[in-house]
């Protein structure tokens, strides 16, 4: 099976982006939120049908861990409340799709996540989504103030009540931030790589492995500019005094491949532990085009891991084994919705 762990749902109907940006002038407004728009079950299967299904299918992949849209989370717009109701909106939705889609498609949950609102808020919304949804992980927002980083390191306790239910649960976090407001970070080309290079050094610095030995996290689009780097953080643990560096994190921390080209896989493969790396697309998503250097698109990504010369046994390790590893969930819920979709 090839396990994509990094899918979002940037093809939802229309009327459901529409009542987010209804939402948020009606707050500016000071007036109540409209009703939700209605989305039939045929709405919702047409968009995936001809998107994200369809290139699977192309692709040769079998399961997409699929969340809301990251740049849509907003959760600079609004306020808690806005939030909240965006959230279940979005989450309530990923789990329309894997009720239609259930052998495809398995959720994971955005979090209602305000600036300087303590992540307490979030609980209940992971509750919700784990007890009724399902859902697998979280997509834990390190700057929900989008791009002027106003909350505290991912380091800091204010994060822990979060951290609790993900062992509680065994659900790791992406550490994913949204949409840029701070017009000096492009949200796709500049914020998402920042804000995995930030989380990954925010966790390095701090006690959390420690206090949390189960945890784990997954560094998106190939961890930012981390494994480049790999040599820095080494050294910077190091100086330091934290102790070896693939010691220190590598027990709670994951990679992702949403790295658009072979040069890059193959530096994440040789600098990253195979144990460590999950396969990902981040499709249909930031980076939409086809190379002309390659013929193909560059979100292709599985193209890229066929051409790495690793053994078979470690591809089956990143396309498999290590999501059905770091999402503690995950088995028991592919036999549950394979059970539904018979
Ligand atoms: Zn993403």
């Amino acid at each position: 099976m090839i396990i994509d762990c990094h899918g979002h749902y940037t093809t939802a109907p229309r009327q459901h982006e529409g009542w987010r940006n209804e939402q948020i002038e009606a707050h500016k407004a000071g007036k109540p939120a409209p009703p939700r728009p209605r989305m039939t079950d045929d709405e919702i299967r047409e968009t995936i049908a001809g998107g994200q299904l369809k290139v699977q299918r192309e692709r040769g992949t079998d399961l997409t861990i699929f969340s809301p849209r990251a740049a849509g989370m907003g959760h600079h717009l609004g306020d808690a409340t806005t939030s909240e109701a965006w959230a279940s909106a979005c989450n309530e939705l990923i789990h329309r799709v894997c009720l239609l889609f259930p052998k495809n498609f398995i959720g994971v949950a955005m979090l209602p996540q305000s600036a300087r609102v303590s992540p307490k808020n979030c609980l209940a919304e992971i509750d919700r989504c784990v007890n009724e949804y399902g859902s697998v992980g979280i997509n834990l927002n390190p700057d929900p103030s989008g791009g002027h980083w106003q909350d505290p390191p991912l380091g800091d306790r204010y994060w822990y009540p979060v951290y609790e239910k993900m062992v509680e649960y065994d659900i790791p976090a992406m550490i994913h931030v949204s949409a840029s407001c701070n017009p000096t970070h492009h949200t796709t080309g500049s914020h998402y790589l920042n804000g995995d290079t930030a989380g990954f050094n925010q966790l390095m610095t701090s006690s959390v492995f420690k206090d949390f030995p189960a945890i784990k996290f997954i560094t998106p689009h190939g961890g930012g500019a981390v494994p480049y780097h790999w040599g820095r953080y080494r050294g910077l643990a190091q100086d330091a005094k934290l102790g070896l560096l693939s010691d220190l994190m590598l027990k709670n921390i994951f990679f992702d491949t949403c790295v658009y080209h072979l040069p890059g896989q193959e530096l994440l493969a040789k600098v990253i532990p195979v144990d460590n790396i999950l396969f990902a697309s981040e499709m249909i998503g930031a980076v939409r085009g086809v190379d002309p250097e390659t013929g193909h698109y560059y979100d292709d990504t599985k193209r890229y891991i066929d051409q790495l010369s690793l053994s078979a046994e470690d591809k089956a390790k990143i396309f498999e084994g290590n999501a059905r590893r770091v999402y503690g969930r995950l088995s028991g819920t592919i036999e549950k919705q394979s059970a539904r979709a018979v």
